[in-house]
């Protein structure tokens, strides 16, 4: 797990510039091939060879004032529940104002060490104004330039200070973390307990974590799992907007730490822009994916066809998703809950398969037989060798003339053969090719 800086302030100061500034050249280009584009909250940094994560605060927010102040208070409390560091933007061409009092009233009330940042402070008279800020009661003050950089180095410094130590590398566990995802009120929570409250479960609650955590260890059927639920924390907001804002936050952290993520469906509902958007992130991360239909109790005058009918819409709705399994339960009556188990240890096989090399190399000729690789720039493309370099998740290797040539729908051909051949149910494959 990386350690956390969140970035919090009032709207306007410039949080998610400053966001962008320090998710810097590793902010994922924002180029969704599913057609949803989305503010992004979440991103990673690196500093003096430290890695970590970095938050914006700022998504959603009320424009009503009153509902404002309690929107900031929840950010605030969202922000300390997730994060080691705590980056607190005020605006140096605005000067202090009420809100800003508030924040830092809540700010100063708590443990973690909260940095100052005086944001544009982009020329030398506006970073003597900054001073003015020392009277919000927080010692470390920053002035900054989200927009021209002046100052983010000297932050930067200090934040990375202020990590905690280093984790040693976890000793390799084999248990899988299976991740439940999904809108608000799809049943996440449901399943989630209703596996949990299973008499042939065995559930320890993980020791050490914040006091919110929802992770937990089952044991079922001789074989362990580690349970992430993103839903319970957001329970606890009253703030419409920070609902959005809190599932965001634990789903984006979920994906990236789990083995498994388990996308949840309302079938009454369907497949959203939103569900879209998390399990194109889990495929980014190269999870293992299962998608579940629940309330399959809600659904009416069901025949054998029924199934099939919304594999079918699914699949129609994202093509990319061919190869990921379907499971239809419903969490309230307990129908079909352990299948979700089921289908997930199979995933996780299949993430840890290793085809052989002599193996592959038979399929890659087979492959290129049925197929041939066309010709480009008057030279015909060629594979030579290819080898599976890991498992999970899986990367295979091959190497050719003017890898830069092969064509995508070529690409996709080879994976489609992969997946004919191998399998790797619900598995996103990464496939580089390297010039020979
Ligand atoms: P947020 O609501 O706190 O996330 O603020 P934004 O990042 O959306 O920024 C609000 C406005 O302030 C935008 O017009 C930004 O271009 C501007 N802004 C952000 N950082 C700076 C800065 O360092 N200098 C100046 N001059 N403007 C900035
Ligand atoms: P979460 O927000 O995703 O955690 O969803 P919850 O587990 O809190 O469930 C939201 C609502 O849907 C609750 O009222 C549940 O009782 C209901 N619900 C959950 N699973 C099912 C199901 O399989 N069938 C039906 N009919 N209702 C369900």
């Amino acid at each position: 797990m990386l350690p956390v800086v969140s970035i919090v302030g009032r709207p306007n100061v410039g949080k998610s510039t400053l966001f962008n500034r320090l998710i810097g050249t590793r902010k994922a280009i924002v180029h969704d091939e599913y057609g949803v584009t989305r503010d992004r909250h979440y991103g990673e940094s690196f500093w003096n060879g430290r890695d970590f994560t970095v938050i914006d605060t700022g998504g959603y927010l009320p424009d009503e004032m009153n509902v404002m102040v309690v929107g900031i208070r929840e950010q605030v409390h969202i922000a300390l529940e997730e994060s080691d560091v705590i980056l607190f933007v005020v605006d140096v061409k605005d000067g202090i104002n009420t809100l800003d009092k508030a924040v830092a009233n809540l700010l100063r009330q708590q443990d973690k060490p909260v940095l100052l940042v005086s944001n544009k402070a982009d020329n030398e008279e506006r970073r003597m104004n900054s001073t003015e800020f020392y009277e919000l009661g927080i010692e470390d003050l920053f002035p900054v330039s989200s927009i021209n950089g002046t100052g983010t180095g000297n932050l930067l410094d200090r934040v990375v200070e202020l990590l905690p130590e280093e984790e040693e590398p976890e000793e390799e566990n084999d248990i899988p973390k299976l991740a439940f995802i999904g809108r608000p009120n799809v049943g996440k929570s449901s399943l989630f307990n209703a596996l949990l409250n299973d008499e042939r479960a065995i559930v320890t609650d993980i020791a050490g974590t914040t006091r919110d955590s929802i992770n937990s260890n089952l044991e079922y059927d001789d074989k362990e799992y580690l349970l992430v639920d993103t839903a319970g924390l957001r329970k606890r907001t009253k703030v419409k907007e920070n609902i959005e804002f809190y599932s965001t936050i634990r789903t984006d952290r979920a994906i990236r730490e789990c083995d498994i993520a388990i996308l949840i469906v309302d079938a009454m509902q369907g497949f959203d822009a939103q569900d879209k958007r998390v399990i194109r992130e889990a495929e980014k991360f190269n999870k293992g994916l299962v998608i579940v239909l629940n309330k399959w109790d809600l659904v009416p005058e069901k025949d054998t066809n029924t199934v099939r009918e919304f594999e079918d819409y699914i699949y129609t709705s994202v093509p990319q998703l061919y190869y990921v399994p379907i499971v239809t339960i419903s969490a309230l009556n307990k129908t079909r809950i352990h299948r979700v188990l089921d289908v997930a240890d199979e995933v996780i096989a299949e993430r840890r398969k290793e085809i052989s090399t002599p193996d592959f190399n038979d399929f890659l000729e087979q492959m290129l037989g049925e197929k041939p690789l066309p010709m480009k720039r008057g030279q015909q493309l060629k594979i030579t060798y290819a080898t599976q370099v890991k498992s999970n998740p899986p990367v295979f290797k091959f190497f050719m003339n003017s890898p830069h040539e092969l064509p995508p729908n070529y690409r996709k051909y080879i994976e489609n053969k992969i997946r004919e051949r191998f399998g790797f149910l619900g598995v996103p494959i990464t496939m580089v090719f390297r010039q020979k």
